[in-house]
This record gives C-alpha cells, structure tokens and sequence, in this order.
C-alpha cells in the first residue's frame, strides 16, 4: 500500500509505502525534513500530524504518549496508516551549513575521573559558524562517527568539548586516550538543529545530566552579559560528585546572566554532599508546580529526556516549548535511512 504525504508548509508531495518510514520517504523524493539520529532518540525530527495517522513498529523513545495524543510523530520511526499531511514541529530554522573540516588537538586533558577536555582548532578558517547547541561529527578511521557537542561559542576558528569516557568506548576509552597536542581528527560540523530559540522568550529552564552539559555551555555562554537574557534555572544532575566536573566555573556564571539560578543535584552522593540528591528532573519537579510558563532545553541521557518531558507535560509544560538533545549511542548504518 503507498500513501500520499504532502508538507503543509511547502505543499511539496511525496509517496510513501505503509512499511517505509516518512523520513526515509521524504528523503528519497529528495523532499528536506529536519533529521539527526534517525533512532528515534533525539526528537529533531518531529513533525505535527496536520491530517492522518502514523503507526510505528517500535514506539520510539524521544516521543511521549502525550505529544503522540497531541498529534505529533517522528518522522524517522512513524510509517503512514493513511494519506497524510504533515508540518515539521518547528519549522525550518536556517542553521549554517556543515562543512568536513581537518582539525588540529591543541589541548586534550582530563577534568575528571571520567571527563576529558578536548579543544580542536581548523587551521585556515577564520570563524566557525555554528548555533550553540550544535555537534560535530569525528570521522573515526574506519569512517564511522561520533557525535560530540560545541561546549563553547563560537569566537574564532577554535572550539571546546567535554567528553565522557564510555566503558569500552572506541572513540573516547580507546583513541582520545593517546591522543596529544598535534594531532589531527577529521570532523564535520556544525551538525544538529539543538540550540537557543531565541524567539521563545519564555524564562529557561535548563536540565542536564552528565556532559549534557556541554551544549547547555555554549548556549548560556552566548547569553552572558546579553541585557535580553531571560531568568535561567539551571539543574544538573550526575551520579556522583565527579561528574558535576564545571561546578565552580557554573557557580560563577550567576555574575554574566540575568536572575541566574542553579541547582546540582546527584543521585547516588557520598555522605559528604550536601546538595540536592535523587534524579535532576525529579528536583524539577518538587521545585515547580507550575512550568506552563518555561522554555525548557533537556540534554543528556535520553532516559532523563524521556522522563522528563513525562513528568514536564504533567507540570503544564507545553511540548512546543521543550528542546531536547539525547545523547544515543547506538549509530545508525550509513545509508538511506
Ligand atoms: C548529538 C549528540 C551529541 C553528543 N555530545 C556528546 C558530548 O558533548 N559529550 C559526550 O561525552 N558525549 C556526547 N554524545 C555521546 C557520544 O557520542 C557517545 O557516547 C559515543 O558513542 C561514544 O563513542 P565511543 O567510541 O567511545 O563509544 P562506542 O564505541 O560508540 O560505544 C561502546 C559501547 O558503549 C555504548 N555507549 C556509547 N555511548 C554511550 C552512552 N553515551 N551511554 C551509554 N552507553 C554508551 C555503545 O552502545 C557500545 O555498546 C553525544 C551524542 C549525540 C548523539
């Protein structure tokens, strides 16, 4: 069975089989819908259901029973059950073009049991271009990737990541160990359509856990001494007081930003911590009865994401005002989608 999808906005239409995903659809019309992890783990590709209905062999993990209810589907799991007519959630927002670039290491150190410092410099570029919120892609010798994301804004041709070592990891158990000053990695950048939405000029709540972090950086970093900065509550979560690995450096951050609140919170602290314990979102939510009022940015792992935006939506917060960045893991084959 084919079904008929035309995209509200550009009225552009494309075929698509009841076995076939609207993504992998769309893109072999050569018809742009905004797409990241095609997992169905990181939400960029939601779209609204402006008519029909969508049914998926695994119901994914970056979309709620409720956005579901409230019309909306990732387009990179959800199959057509009928003729549809779809609007991605958010539009088209013009983001720089991505570029595959030769980087040099100009610092790699540890900043925690767990965490390394990575910065990267493009020798012969001026400006790198790119939204707070973005990643990069390293092309690993095999040509696979890994995605790690802008943890400063752009300034000049260099930029910062943290990155957490993963038990087994290739990229950062195996090749980010040895690597030194010197050395080159192929990149491509800037990838991703997580950033600011500056239009959205609601107070921020911003929730991360581990080096979930590093984006939520870069963005509050280009909202420093910014007078149209709006409140920001800021809540990170980690296991244990090592991975709160930028907690100086954020307490000091209340001086740049405009009614700049920020909570750590750690689920499973020694008797030493005396902050907040138990899992960040659900900090949040002893915090705020009321979050209908927030633009809420979530980044990390995609199960706080999950729960988050769960207990979020309970809270009153609208799904048109939470961003969110998960951090899968598992690569998608390269390829159609
Ligand atoms: C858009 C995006 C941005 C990201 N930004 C960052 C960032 O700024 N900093 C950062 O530290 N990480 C970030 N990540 C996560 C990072 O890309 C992965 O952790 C990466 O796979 C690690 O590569 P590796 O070669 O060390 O591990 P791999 O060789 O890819 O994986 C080894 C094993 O560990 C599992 N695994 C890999 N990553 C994770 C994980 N995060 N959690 C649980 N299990 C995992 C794999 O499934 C596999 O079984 C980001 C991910 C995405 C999608």
């Amino acid at each position: 069975m084919v079904y008929r999808v035309c995209v509200a906005e550009t009225e552009q239409v494309f075929e698509a089989a009841a076995d076939e995903t609207i993504l992998a659809a769309a893109l072999r019309a050569n018809v742009e819908l905004p797409h990241d992890c095609t997992l169905g783990g990181c939400g960029t590709c939601r779209i609204r259901l402006v008519e029909g209905s969508v049914a998926y062999s695994e119901f994914p993990l970056a979309l709620t029973p409720d956005e579901a209810s409230q019309g909306y589907a990732l387009a990179c799991q959800a199959m057509p059950a009928g003729n549809l007519v779809i609007s991605p959630a958010r539009g088209f927002t013009e983001m720089p073009p991505a570029a595959r670039h030769h980087a040099v290491v100009t610092a790699v150190r540890p900043v925690s049991a767990r965490v390394t410092h990575l910065a990267l410099e493009v020798p012969g570029v001026t400006l790198l271009n790119y939204r707070p919120g973005q990643y990069m892609n390293i092309i690993l010798p095999d040509g696979s990737t890994r995605s790690f994301s802008m943890a400063s804004i752009p300034r000049d041709n260099r930029v910062d990541f943290q990155i957490r070592q993963i038990d087994g990891g290739c990229f950062t158990q195996g090749i980010l160990q040895r690597m030194q000053q010197g050395d080159r990695l192929e990149v491509d950048l800037p990838l991703g359509g997580f950033h600011l939405h500056t239009e959205d000029d609601r107070p921020l709540l911003m929730v991360a856990t581990g080096t979930g972090i590093a984006p939520i950086k870069a963005m509050l970093e280009s909202l420093m001494d910014d007078p149209d900065c709006p409140p920001v509550s800021l809540y990170w979560g980690g296991r244990t007081a090592t991975d709160l690995f930028l907690l100086d450096e954020i307490q000091g951050w209340g001086e740049r930003l405009f009614e700049f609140d920020f909570v750590p919170v750690l689920s499973r602290a020694d008797a030493a911590w005396d902050g907040r314990r138990g899992h960040v979102q659900q900090a949040v939510t002893l915090d705020f009865d009321d979050l209908s009022e927030h633009a809420i940015y979530l980044c990390g792992s995609p199960a706080m994401i999950f729960d988050a935006k769960l207990s979020f939506i309970d809270r009153g917060a609208s799904v048109e005002h939470i961003y969110s960045e998960g951090f899968t893991h598992q690569r998608a084959p390269p390829g159609p989608v």
